[in-house]
């Protein structure tokens, strides 16, 4: 069974009459722990097409299944409470709070879950072994390089063990042997937790390094 699956999804926006359609038709499916990469041009509609996948946003036509549910009916609240659970996002940019400490970040997504403060920063810390940062718990985002405060948040990310990473070019903010080292960390942590990865990216290479490539052009997926 697919852990997300998509029916012809389509999203288009209207101004006035016009129509402009961002995504036309897509199917697809991910199994549970798979690696895809999503390639494609600048305003191909890949970052459109996560947001439906991660039911950040509505499509106009067709279905998201998560865990054969089909999460385009969830109310807003019961749609975050889904990811809260089962997802975690990374994005170009960290995001990461720069009055908390690396511990602190990493620990807020259990804090505010309800988690107990020990047992939330035990976890974050255990996290933050695992993304070879131990000797970085009580830095501030300000004194922390590039990667490092990418491997914060991907840290962040998956602290609460979610079925399924997305990731919106995690990499394009980073040179590139960071970025290469940063992705990297991305798929070994993805293969150690069993989740599912699903990246945005515009860099073929590293693309490559996913179980599976698909390819956006004008909102439709090619080969
Ligand atoms: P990518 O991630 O591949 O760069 P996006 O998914 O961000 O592409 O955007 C795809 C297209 O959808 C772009 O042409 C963009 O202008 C359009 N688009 C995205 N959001 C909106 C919106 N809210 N209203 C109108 N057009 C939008």
């Amino acid at each position: 069974m697919s852990l997300i699956s998509c029916q012809n999804l389509r999203k288009s926006y209207f101004e006035n009459a016009n129509e402009t359609v961002v995504l036309d038709g897509i199917s697809l499916d991910v199994a549970a722990g798979e690696s895809v990469a999503i390639i494609g041009a600048s305003g191909s509609g890949k970052s459109t097409l996560l947001h439906l996948l991660a039911g950040l946003d509505k499509p106009s036509e067709g279905s998201v299944r998560f865990a054969d549910r089909d999460i385009t009916v969830l109310s807003d609240q019961q749609a975050a409470a889904l990811r809260n659970r089962d997802m975690g996002f990374v994005y170009q940019f960290h995001h990461l709070l720069p009055e908390f400490s690396a511990l602190e970040n990493v620990a807020m997504p259990l804090l505010i879950a309800g988690e107990r403060y020990k047992t939330a920063l035990d976890k974050a810390k255990t996290i933050l072994c695992d993304v070879s940062l131990s000797g970085r718990l009580a830095h501030f985002p300000n004194q922390l390089s590039g990667g490092e405060r990418q491997r914060v948040a991907i840290a962040r990310a998956i602290v609460h063990q979610p079925q399924v990473l997305f990731a919106d070019e995690p990499t394009g903010n980073l040179d590139d042997n960071t970025g290469r080292s940063v992705f990297a960390l991305l798929l070994e942590r993805k293969k150690a937790l069993g989740m599912a990865c699903i990246i945005v990216t515009h860099d073929n290479e590293l693309a490559q390094l996913c179980d599976r490539q698909i390819h956006l052009s004008s909102g439709v997926l090619r080969g």
